[in-house]
């Protein structure tokens, strides 16, 4: 018999298939049944814009990197190449512990996208979505995908952790990158019991909000700690979770903040002013 990590190496598409689907019908189903907030726009509109970008960044990946991150972790585990190969850890310990330090690497490179202007052109993609649900969490720029798909296979080659947790990581990443930016609210205090740890919808949320001081805070996308511990945490958005208003002030033009065309020609429109 197979054991768990050979066969999630075995399956991963499907694996990776079934937790991308699953969670978007399950948050779409709790989005319509109990929004948080009120759409200024329909689904239709935005929906078929932000998982056409979804499409499109899932075949540049492919085509660019053939061999994808698991596939770099695995010539660096043959190898013997990187911090983690160099111990004789237990699989679930060591899989644990590249997860947190992934988990890390993901924060700190969305600090940077925010504080290079370059960088910040291209993540801008993501917050010029006017309105917040599971869509958001899965609306980049394909080349932000491409950088950060490169700053992750360097982290791989320095910190050497296995094809099975870059695996285990991706799909956590992008599970908890739809939960936190669905359109719903926890009850109160399952919400302030579960951001002990991990992001929540509602500590996310203030991340796009249209006051830039509130941007730029809680950059996590898995575990909160990293905003604490850097200081970049804010519990709640200054107009409520209702009043606060979503996207960027100076991007409001619904062809350019929300079709395709508008979303991949956006960093390199010079800002009108
Ligand atoms: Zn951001």
């Amino acid at each position: 018999m197979l054991s768990w990590d050979a066969w999630l190496l075995e399956n991963e598409l499907s694996v990776r298939l079934f937790f991308f689907f699953g969670i978007l019908c399950l948050m779409a189903t709790w989005e319509g049944l109990k929004p948080c907030r009120e759409l200024h726009y329909s689904r239709w509109y935005r929906w078929r814009n932000n998982l056409a970008l979804v499409f499109v960044n899932s075949l540049i990946l492919r085509l660019l990197f053939p061999v994808a991150a698991a596939g770099v972790a695995l010539s660096m585990e043959r190898q013997g190449y990187g911090l983690l190969n160099q111990f004789e850890l237990p699989l679930v310990i060591s899989v644990f512990v590249a997860v947190i330090l992934l988990d890390f690497l993901i924060y700190a490179q969305h600090v940077l996208f925010h504080k290079v202007p370059i960088l910040w052109a291209l993540h801008k993609v993501h917050h010029a979505d006017p309105d917040y649900d599971v869509t958001t969490g899965a609306r980049f720029h394909p080349i932000e995908i491409i950088l950060s798909m490169l700053i992750k296979m360097l982290a791989i080659v320095a910190l050497g952790p296995s094809a099975v947790a870059v695996i285990v990581f991706e799909i956590l990443l992008n599970g908890s990158a739809m939960f936190n930016h669905s359109n719903i609210s926890l009850p109160t205090l399952v919400d302030k019991f579960v951001r002990i740890l991990f992001v929540t919808p509602d500590m996310h949320r203030v991340h796009h909000s249209q006051k830039r001081y509130e941007t730029d805070s809680n950059y996590g996308f898995s575990l909160s700690c990293w905003d604490r511990i850097f200081k970049t945490y804010r519990p709640y958005p200054e107009d409520g979770q209702l009043g606060m208003k979503i996207g960027l002030t100076e991007l409001q033009a619904p062809e350019s903040i929300c079709s395709l065309r508008g979303m991949l020609i956006l960093p390199f429109k010079r800002p009108s002013k």
